[in-house]
């Protein structure tokens, strides 16, 4: 047996008792969090993070997401043929009242206040229109929450944007975590369903980070396996991490998957990869995210980068 313990040292008169067990609570989450079996005092770093947490999640209920909302995009590359075949669209958030507001921490407080189903549509729209003036094989690859999958009035909403935007479905590709699994695999199956009759692609993110489970790739048809980048960062360090990388994307080409390395920043790591037969990566090598008006300029210098490179041979 094991313990997990998070406990608060009260400091005044006026702290009462809800107040102290709120911060115990808070206290044994991180300690959960950081590691099995540790015991964590709350202290002042806990509570400026309490207290960003509900700026956040007070900004984020007065926002006006239409304006305040915007996407950055990051190509996906396929090496083998030189050539982009999609972006990924991210959420930037330049709050009113905040200033901007990094993506991972206002997509998890909005994920905790059950916001997040009502910014996904917003995002979506502005996704989807910006896609349909690239040319017709770049794809388009889009975040979707645990809280946007496990609920089917927001599958539907996302489906009738999709029917209405004009873009061909099979261009759309939903990035789904498994945590949306873990919390409820029959009705995530069943989202993952409609958004494929309705010619959706699907790509299981974050893959081999948390508690993956290869039963998914069995039980769930995916398109693609997007491999974390956490596997790529172990590169230099062992020989396991490429060995790793190459079984996963054997095991997906068996299954007729396709697959994208994430977070590949130089070209040491995409010799490595090179060597492990990967077929199509993104990461800051390729590109970073850029606003959309930056994209047709990118493309362009692409081609031309292509063009060169065909007159040389
Ligand atoms: P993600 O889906 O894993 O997205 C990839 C993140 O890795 C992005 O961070 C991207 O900027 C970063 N990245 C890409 N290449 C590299 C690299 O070579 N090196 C490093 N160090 N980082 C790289 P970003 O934009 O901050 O997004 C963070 C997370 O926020 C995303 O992780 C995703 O989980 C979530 N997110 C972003 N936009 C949305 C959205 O519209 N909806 C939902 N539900 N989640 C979103
Ligand atoms: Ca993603
Ligand atoms: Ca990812």
């Amino acid at each position: 047996m094991s313990a997990s313990v998070g406990f608060t040292k009260r400091q005044s008169d006026d702290e009462g008792a809800s107040r102290l067990l709120e911060r115990a609570d808070y206290a044994l989450y991180e300690a959960k969090e950081q590691s099995r079996g540790i015991a964590v005092l709350f202290d002042a770093g806990h509570e400026a993070l309490i207290r960003s947490t509900r700026a956040v999640e007070q900004a984020l209920r007065g926002i006006d997401s239409n304006k305040e909302l915007t996407l950055a995009f990051q190509p996906q590359y396929d090496i083998t043929h030189n050539r982009i075949v999609a972006f990924e669209a991210l959420a930037r958030w330049n709050s009113d009242k905040l200033g901007r507001v990094p993506p991972d921490v206002f997509i998890r407080a909005a994920e905790r206040s059950g916001l997040m189903t009502s910014l996904t549509p917003v995002l979506l729209k502005k996704a989807l229109e910006i896609c349909a003036a690239w040319p017709d094989d770049i794809r388009v690859a889009f975040n979707l929450s645990a809280r946007d999958v496990l609920s089917s009035k927001a599958v539907d909403r996302i489906l009738e944007i999709v029917e209405t935007s004009g873009v061909a479905p099979q261009r759309i590709e939903f990035e789904i975590t498994e945590t949306a699994m873990l919390t409820d695999f029959t009705q995530a199956l069943n989202a993952i369903a409609r958004f494929k009759r309705m010619g959706c692609r699907i790509a299981l993110d974050d893959f081999g980070s948390g508690y993956t489970n290869f039963g998914y790739l069995n039980r769930v048809r995916v398109d693609t396996v997007k491999i974390d980048r956490s596997f790529v960062l172990e590169l230099d360090q062992n020989d396991r991490a490429e060995k790793i990388i190459k079984s996963i994307i054997d095991l997906a080409a068996n299954l007729g998957i396709e697959h994208v390395v994430e977070g590949v920043e130089t070209t040491h790591e995409l010799q490595r990869l090179q060597s492990a037969g990967a077929k199509q990566v993104q990461g800051y090598l390729f590109g970073k995210p850029m606003p959309s008006a930056e994209i047709s300029n990118y493309l362009r210098q692409q081609y031309e980068g292509n063009l060169r490179r065909r007159e040389a041979v």
